[in-house]
């Protein structure tokens, strides 16, 4: 019997090795979809046909994390590439506070040269500056200095984030075409085509998208608390000329990929002597989600086109009959609008009350404590700071009054002074039963971080008013911390594992599959044994 049972696990184990292709891939794709929640995954898996469908035939990790609690599009793609936790990447937020910064505007962007002359935080000098560790397309330059490092995006900060410090090229959308920060970089001419093609494609009108069945089930009408904007049965038409409405349509998406594989052609990607990267980074998901919400038609007719559009690129991918490894991760999931949450029996979804705004809540303890400025410096939750122009003592004060005053509001989850979060060990482990302070502290850095760290109750929607954005994410909560992690190889077997991994595994285990050595506990993240041979890290 035991004879037999070593038999079986012999062949097993024949198999699995069987099943991962021998040779190196020879091009690493790494696609982010931006707020691609797994819950979406989980709800849309059975709908998709075409690109999307294709991860049914690799390794298809459902209970993928960015486990930290700064749950923010900047945050979550300084973790896809680089293997470590937005304490380690330095980026922490999208934008912080700090109040040294000599220029009047105090509050910094994560991917911005703030030192730049007449820079803001929202009119900024794109760059990689606030990065404080290298990405996997830095890594393998590194060791292989003929390797190429491209990145695209809708977002700059997600092209910057994924590619780091040594792009060949990077390109993403400025708000009126795709422009990119590598100086000296001269355009390649499929940008320019491009470039081209998506100024005709932006002055035209967008037509309505037509339902699926399944998207027409989701078209009910939501009328939003105070803005009286209606939304969920939305087409995604867009007017000529309307920018806002081109990046929340499928055609950014598109724009994106058609740039992306015009640089695999130009640039002859994965076809050197050594391994090139692609990153490639859809805002358009995001968008939606934020204009719309993620529960309703909109999101529905998103993601039917985004599958079409990702199964074009596969198929260009497939034509050039290059060996690649493709992922697909997100930087964060997403909470749908209240109201709509509400009508399907989450009982407790709202909208946050205008009181607990970092300015009403300082106002009060301005009053409160005989002091003057604005005391509180934020939003309704994440980072808080406290006005650096108040003496030692006041801000002492400050800090013991705002944390009771935040600890007692209905709304509030907890309130986390950065003592508490810095003497907090950084978390290691499953991240599904990490406390809300380890979650704090994966996102912490103390130059960067607030005063205090403010987590609203689950379902609590940090929008008062919704006007343009009705929804959002950045909270520690699992329906903004878990997103699918997609591997696919062609002659992978298939697997769809219930582990829970982090969006930290991904650089190690990219980094193994192409032999590259990244040192044991060098990262945050582990390499998975279920995609790639890790015994190659050393
Ligand atoms: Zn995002």
């Amino acid at each position: 019997m035991r004879k037999f049972l070593l038999a079986a696990a012999a062949a097993l184990l024949a198999t699995q090795a069987a099943a991962q292709p021998s040779t190196p891939p020879k091009l690493l794709v790494v696609i982010s979809v931006d707020q691609f929640s797994a819950d979406l995954w989980d709800e849309y898996r059975p709908h998709f046909t075409s690109g999307l469908a294709r991860f049914e035939a690799g390794t298809a990790f459902r209970n993928g994390y960015q486990s930290h609690a700064a749950t923010e599009t900047c945050p979550g793609h300084s973790t896809l590439l680089t293997g470590d936790h937005p304490a380690t990447t330095g980026i922490v937020a999208n934008t912080w506070l700090d109040q040294r910064v000599t220029r009047s505007d105090k509050y910094v962007y994560c991917a911005e040269n703030e030192q730049a002359p007449g820079t803001s935080s929202t009119s900024y000098k794109v760059s990689d500056q606030h990065l404080r560790v290298a990405t996997l397309g830095d890594r393998m330059k590194a060791a292989w200095p003929t390797s190429r490092n491209v990145a695209v995006s809708g977002k700059d900060r997600a092209a910057v984030m994924m590619s780091g410090h040594h792009p060949d090229q990077r390109w993403y959308w400025d708000g009126k075409r795709f422009s990119t920060d590598v100086p000296g970089a001269r355009e390649p001419r499929s940008v320019t085509l491009a470039n081209a093609a998506i100024q005709q494609l932006l002055a035209a009108p967008g037509q309505p998208l037509q339902p699926t069945p399944y998207c027409l089930g989701k078209a009910q009408p939501i009328t939003l608390e105070g803005s009286g904007k209606v939304v969920g049965n939305g087409t995604l038409a867009r007017a000529a000329g309307d920018p806002a409405g081109f990046r929340a349509s499928p055609a950014i998406d598109g724009s994106t990929l058609a740039i992306a594989a015009g640089l695999v052609q130009e640039m002859k990607l994965g076809r050197g002597a050594t391994p090139d990267i692609l990153s490639i980074s859809l805002s358009a998901t995001d968008y939606v989600g934020h204009t719309y919400g993620p529960g309703g038609q909109e999101m529905c007719l998103q993601l039917t086109e985004l599958d079409r559009e990702i199964g074009d690129f596969l198929r260009f991918l497939d034509g050039t009959g290059v060996d690649y490894e493709l992922v697909l991760s997100a930087d964060h999931g997403g909470l749908d609008i209240p109201e709509r949450l509400r009508l399907r029996g989450v009982a407790d979804a709202a909208r946050v009350d205008p009181a607990l705004s970092a300015t009403a809540v300082g106002k009060k303890l301005a009053q409160q404590l005989g002091l003057s400025g604005p005391v509180l410096i934020g939003e309704y939750s994440g980072d808080i700071y406290i006005d650096s122009a108040l003496k030692a003592t006041d801000r002492a004060r400050v800090l013991k009054e705002a944390l009771a005053t935040y600890r007692v509001h209905p709304q509030v989850a907890a309130a986390l002074s950065r003592d508490q979060i810095a003497k907090t060990a950084m978390p290691t482990g499953n991240p599904v039963g990490w406390t809300l302070l380890e979650r704090a502290r994966a996102s912490y850095d103390a130059e960067r971080s607030g005063d205090i760290i403010l987590f609203l109750k689950p379902h609590i929607m940090p929008i008062p008013n919704p006007t343009t954005y009705v929804a959002t994410h950045g909270s520690p909560w699992d329906y903004d911390r878990r997103v699918p992690i997609l591997f696919w190889r062609r002659g992978q077997a298939p697997a769809a594992p219930e582990d829970v991994i982090e969006t930290t595994d991904i650089m190690p285990t990219l980094a193994a599959l192409i032999g590259l050595p990244v040192p044991a506990n060098s990262v945050d993240g582990h390499c998975l044994s279920a995609v790639a041979p890790c015994t190659v890290i050393r």
